[in-house]
Order: C-alpha cells, then sequence, then structure tokens
C-alpha cells in the first residue's frame, strides 16, 4: 500500500465533508422519527428537519422550496423526468431530445422507452469539444416532441452547454427543458431560473452530501407524471418513506457548498496546471472537451499508445485514484461514448484519463500527479506492440 492515497476522482463521487456527516448523526440516533407521521414530537421533528433542508437547496440553485422534490439521486430524477415526461404527459407526445454525450442515466432510460414501443427519441450531434450547435436543436424538434433534456456539464469531459439559449429554442417551439446539472452542482454557481430550465437533476453525492439522496427542481407548474407510486410523500408526487437523514446532510452540504464554489478559480488553474505539466512530458497527448466552457475541477486527456486502464494500475500503485471516464462504465472494455460522440478514434479513446479534483486537492497533489503519470505512459508504451513513438 502507497502511503498516502491521493483522490483525484471526484466526478464519481466525493468525500463527506464531516461537518455533514456531524449535521446528520442527529438523525439516526435521537430523531429517527417518519416526517410523514404528524401526531407526535419525534415525526415532527422529522418533518422539520426536511422542511430545512428543501430550503437550503433551494437556496443553492435559486428554486422554491416547493419546487424541489427530493428523490433517491440523479439517476432516479433523470429517470422520473423521463418516463414522467411520455408515460405521464400528452398521449400525443412521445418524442424527445437529447444528446449522445449524455450520462446512461438518461439514454439508458430513452433506450427502454423506444425498445419497447413507448416513444421515440433523436440525438443531437457534438462537435469535437463535445457542445451542440443550437441550431441542431431548433431543426430536430417535431410537433410530437415531448421533451429536450441537455446535461449542464458533461462527467467525463466537464464541456459546459450554453442552457439558457437552448431552452429559449425549445420554449419557442413549446417544449419544456431539462438539464442534468449534477456535475455542476455545488462547483460552479447554478441558478435554475437564470437558465430558464423547467427541470433539473442534482445528487448530493457529487458535492460532499451522502450517496442515495439527490433532487428534481421541478418549476412551479411544470407537469411531470409520477414516477414512484405509493404514499403521499413529497407533495403526492414521490412515494417512499423520506430519507431524513440524507436531505439534512445533503441541506447542510448546499449551506457550504459557497465555500467549495469560491474555491473555483484556484481549482480552474490548478487543472489547466496539470495539463500544461502532461503535455511537457508526454508526447502524443492530447486535451478532451473545451478550454473554455469547462467545470472548473475536471481535466480529460487521451494518450496514444497506452491503455486508459492500465495507467490507472501504475498510478494506483502510487497512491494516486484516477479514473478513465464514467465510474458507471469503467470496467467495461467498451472505449466511451462521449469521446466516440466528440470524433475522437477508438485507438485513441481507449488511452482517457479523467483528473478530477476538489476544493481538498493541493498543489502538492498536482505535482505528484505530473511527475508520476510519465513515467507509467512511458513503460506501458515500451510494452506496446502498436506504439511507433
Ligand atoms: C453521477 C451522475 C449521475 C448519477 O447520479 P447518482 O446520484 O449517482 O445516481 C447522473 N448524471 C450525471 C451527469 C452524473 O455525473
Amino acid at each position: 500500500m502507497p502511503e498516502r492515497l491521493i483522490y483525484l476522482d471526484n466526478a464519481a463521487t466525493t468525500r463527506v465533508d464531516p461537518r455533514v456527516v456531524e449535521s446528520m448523526l442527529p438523525y439516526f440516533s435521537e430523531k429517527y422519527g417518519n416526517a410523514a407521521s404528524q401526531y407526535y414530537e419525534l415525526g415532527r421533528q422529522a418533518r422539520a428537519a426536511l422542511d430545512t433542508s428543501r430550503e437550503q437547496l433551494a437556496r443553492l440553485i435559486s428554486a422554491l422550496p416547493e419546487e424541489i422534490y427530493f428523490t433517491s439521486g440523479a439517476t432516479e430524477s433523470d429517470n422520473w423526468v423521463i418516463m414522467g415526461s411520455v408515460l405521464g404527459g400528452n398521449a400525443k407526445k412521445k418524442h424527445i431530445i437529447s444528446l449522445p454525450t449524455e450520462h446512461h442515466a438518461i439514454l439508458e432510460p430513452l433506450e427502454w422507452l423506444k425498445k419497447n414501443g413507448y416513444g421515440d427519441y433523436t440525438l443531437l450531434p457534438v462537435d469535437k469539444t463535445g457542445k451542440v450547435d443550437p441550431d441542431d436543436l431548433k431543426k430536430a424538434i417535431r410537433p410530437d416532441t415531448a421533451l429536450v433534456t441537455i446535461m449542464h456539464s458533461n462527467n467525463e469531459i466537464g464541456t459546459i452547454q450554453d442552457i439558457p439559449a437552448l431552452a429559449a429554442i425549445a420554449h419557442e417551439a413549446g417544449v419544456p427543458f431539462h438539464t442534468d446539472a449534477t456535475q455542476s452542482v455545488g462547483k460552479i454557481a447554478v441558478d435554475a431560473k437564470a437558465l430558464g430550465v423547467d427541470s433539473l437533476s442534482l445528487s448530493a453525492h457529487k458535492f460532499h452530501g451522502p450517496k442515495g439522496i439527490g433532487a428534481l427542481y421541478l418549476k412551479k407548474g411544470t407537469r411531470m407524471g409520477v414516477f414512484m407510486h405509493g404514499g403521499g410523500q413529497e407533495n403526492n408526487r414521490r412515494a417512499g418513506t423520506s430519507n431524513v437523514s440524507g436531505a439534512v446532510g445533503m441541506g447542510c452540504a448546499a449551506d457550504i457548498a459557497s465555500e467549495y464554489i469560491a474555491d473555483a478559480p484556484r481549482q480552474r488553474q490548478l487543472t489547466e496546471d496539470i495539463w500544461v505539466g502532461l503535455a511537457n512530458a508526454i508526447p502524443k497527448i492530447y486535451r478532451n472537451g473545451h478550454p473554455e466552457d469547462r467545470i472548473p475541477n475536471l481535466l480529460s486527456v487521451c494518450v496514444e499508445g497506452a491503455e486508459g486502464e492500465a495507467i490507472l494500475g501504475y498510478l494506483d500503485m502510487s497512491g494516486l485514484q484516477v479514473s478513465s471516464g464514467s465510474a458507471c462504465t469503467s470496467g467495461s472494455l467498451e472505449p466511451s461514448h462521449v469521446l466516440l460522440a466528440c470524433g475522437v478514434p477508438v485507438e485513441l479513446a481507449h488511452g482517457s484519463i479523467r483528473i478530477s479534483i476538489s476544493h481538498e486537492t493541493s498543489l502538492e497533489d498536482a505535482s505528484f500527479l505530473v511527475k508520476t503519470m510519465p513515467g507509467a505512459v512511458e513503460r506501458l508504451r515500451t510494452m506496446s506492440v502498436t506504439w511507433k513513438g
């Protein structure tokens, strides 16, 4: 085991802030009531805690508390919007427009609807930085389009889309607009009203909150079918006993997120410095995503002549915890669907590395990566039969 683990995979999940852990503890041990039980004190305490965290989260994304619906995370929020728009909406509108670079929590439900005959979808092209052209959205909208869903920032390459412009185009055609903002919330300012979206997905464990809790922002008056059926929780729109401790933790994380957001300029510089350092030391290394319109904490690169997973193995031996792309697909031998959609050749896409930092990442951590990775790449290239230098 290396002496010290350096965590550089904050796009997969983040360390729970100690203050968040502290805030949650009473809701396991003393304040364990069911928020739906309003005839006694423990139940009312739980309800009050839920109300508070709803307010905290609403403040973070400039929404109203009644526009926040707690879910089990962004996967559920994304599934809810997609299923709710097609199965619970206007029976004549079954078509959804999205991007090929979306998270699987968007792409898989779209494919499921299509495969089972419930709906249809169009994926718009993206350029090599991962950006979509708003004109392409304009052309793709059909009379039966039920929803446009385009992510705020990409979880593999960090590219930020021009959501206000895209949402405006959807609205001109009378189509509701959803954004998966999971990688942006808590890292940069996200203002649901300014974005002009009708719905937005987020997840607590991506901004130093606990796993298993997230939310769907649903703008007041938005039509949306029910996805989880059962009890009357979340204003009759999402059934299931409320995850009170999780909500309290997410609310606390939302409250302190301004500290993380204030660190964004430093993180942007640090990821830039890592890129310059790697580019100077490694021949045939390429940067993915958009150099300017990006979240500050993520750097994605591809190296020729070395498998991403093999590089990760070397880095792990030095205590560096890094990813080759999305945590959801790592382990599979398929190259990233995001990189392929950006036009990265298949061979090169196999050599992808995603470095995602946080407010806890120091200059020393970054320097250690820049010192360690070139050696790993060189060793792998020496062993490669296809690498020609
Ligand atoms: C992590 C992530 C998800 C899934 O969130 P969970 O809360 O883990 O289900 C969805 N979309 C994006 C963009 C993500 O980064």
